[in-house]
Formats: C-alpha cells, structure tokens, sequence
C-alpha cells in the first residue's frame, strides 16, 4: 500500500490521503484504527472542591453548587480536545514505571498524566449581571504549558454560576483508546471511496452543466477546459467538486435529459480516496501515523504469535 497526502490538504484539521496498490478490507483497518486504536489525552479524573467559601474582602459567601451536576460537567471536561503531542513520551498509567505497582488512588506523575486547575466563583452580590459562564479557557495547565488548550478550544462552555456560587477542582488527563471511551477517539467523519477518473463522452451534450456557471473549489470553472486535451479529468479534488456538480443535472432536475450521460465515473482499480478530520488534539498526519503504528504493532505480534505456534 502507497499513501499520499492530496494537494492542497492537511486543510485546519481535515485531510484527504490517497491510498493505492490496496484494497478495501485494508483501508477499512485504517478507518477502524483512526477511531478506535489511536491513543490520545482526555480527562478522565475530575476532583470537585465541596463547601462554603467567604470572600475576605466583600464577606460574600460562595458555595460549592450550580446548575449543572458534577458528572455531568466531569463528562463534558472530558470531550474537551487535549493537546496529544505523541512525541513527547507520555505513557498509559497502566505502562508507567513510576506508577504501575501503585494502588488506584495514588497512580499519577508527570510521565502519565497532565494536571489542569480551575476556580471560578459567580458574580459580587452588587453586580449587574447575574449568571456568570465557565469556559474551557477558565482551565490552568499545570503541568507543562505544551498541554494548554488551543485557541479553536478555548470558547467551549462548561456551565453557569449564579451569585453566590462557584466553581472548584483539579482535572487529570491520560492517555486512554478511542474503543474503551468516546473521549479519547481523537477523529470523525472517516470515510472513504474509491479513486475515480471522469471521461467527457459528449462535449455538446455536457454543456447543459458548463452553462451553470459552477466552479471547482479551487476557482476553476467546470466547463470543457478542466478536461483537457484527453477529455479525462484525474485530479482528486477536480473529481469530487465535480461529483458534487453533477447532480444538478442529474434524475429529477429535468435536465437529465439533456445531459445524456454526457460525463462518466470510472474507478481506478485498487485505489482510494480517504478522508477524516481530528478533533484538534492531535493533527490529521500525527492521527495517520498512529494509526499506521497501531497496525504495525499488531501484525507484527500476530506474526509473532504464529512463530510461536508454529514452532
Ligand atoms: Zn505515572
């Protein structure tokens, strides 16, 4: 198998992969890996302050409650995309030297988990406004600053606070797979499809589509010179703006007829166009590369597995 990153792609965190010499049962591995397999960071542990607090300077009192309950803002911390950097050496708690002899509750060090801090109390009993929102940006890492939430991320609500409430904890990130919690499936809309060629057949006919006027997302417009002088059009991108395209001439726009079939699809033998996109916390060709590393790690245990048997 052969994989090329299509021009103009990784686009933010979507991408498109051309994948040849393969078949589908091995790209539909590579979806599954993408979604279950590859490790990422999420927050898994959620530790709530609980009591009544009083503002020295206003003699405010603050407690401990809000709309929401805490599982539920537990869960919500924990579909919050974390900073992966798989390059960094983070580990499984269950992997880590340091922690892997310990009882549940004292697992946790730098090597496997990343620590966030939040403390938000709700609007002065004086103040005008009386709901106050609590935003992942409301989040301190404090472990390394590589593992603060990025920009994209910063404007995800968490919940609300009345006067005379606030919000507490300490937050603990791990890596975690995407199989045993949705939380750490680091990806999303993976399809893919085959690779496809499109043949001009009836240049006068196809017109009833030049004439739209449509345009490619690149710009160009879909007329009788994005074929070329072989009447085939290969370019991946070209080739799904212009899937999109035909349907406005297709069954039911009354100008099907017209068209006659003036354009056909063929496949391209072996060949796919894959597409995904990451939910930030780790970029579209580190997900691939993971996913890459996760089947390599299992063939090879498979194979050594038959070794063994065998011998
Ligand atoms: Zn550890």
């Amino acid at each position: 198998m052969k994989a090329e990153i299509v021009n103009g792609w990784p686009q933010g965190n979507s991408i498109r992969i051309l994948l040849t010499e393969t078949s589908t049962a091995q790209v539909n591995s590579i979806r599954r890996a993408l979604i279950a397999d590859v490790p990422k960071l999420a927050i898994t542990r959620v530790d709530f302050a609980q009591g009544i607090n009083q503002d020295n300077a206003t003699g405010d009192v603050y407690e401990s409650v809000n709309c929401l309950p805490d599982e539920v803002i537990a869960h919500r911390l924990a579909m919050i995309p974390i900073p992966t950097h798989p390059e960094e050496g983070i580990v499984f708690p269950e992997d880590c030297e340091n922690c892997k002899d310990m009882v549940e509750k004292d697992k946790g060090c730098p090597s496997c988990q990343i620590l966030y801090s939040l403390k938000v109390q709700g609007h002065p009993k004086d103040s005008d406004e009386d709901l106050k929102y609590v935003y992942a940006s409301d989040l301190t890492v404090i472990s390394d600053p590589m593992f603060g939430l990025k920009e994209d991320h910063q404007s995800i609500p968490i919940t609300l606070l009345s006067k005379g409430q606030y919000l507490q904890f300490y937050a603990f990130a791990t890596l975690g797979r995407g199989r045993d919690h949705a939380k750490w499936s680091p990806v999303a809309a993976v399809a893919f499809r085959p690779q496809m060629k499109a043949i001009l057949n009836k240049p006068k006919k196809a017109s009833a589509l030049f004439n739209l006027g449509l345009t490619t997302t690149d710009g160009k417009a879909i007329d009788a010179k994005l074929f070329g002088k072989d009447k085939t059009i290969t370019d991946i991108n070209h080739i799904i703006d212009l899937e999109n395209a035909i349907h406005q001439v297709g069954a039911g726009t009354g100008r099907d007829g017209a068209f006659d079939n003036a354009i056909t699809f063929e496949k391209v033998d072996n060949s796919f166009v894959f597409t995904f996109e990451t939910d930030g916390s780790l970029t579209p060709k580190q997900a691939f590369n993971g996913a890459m590393k996760e089947l390599k790690g299992r063939f090879d245990n498979l194979s050594g597995e038959i070794e063994r048997a065998i011998a």
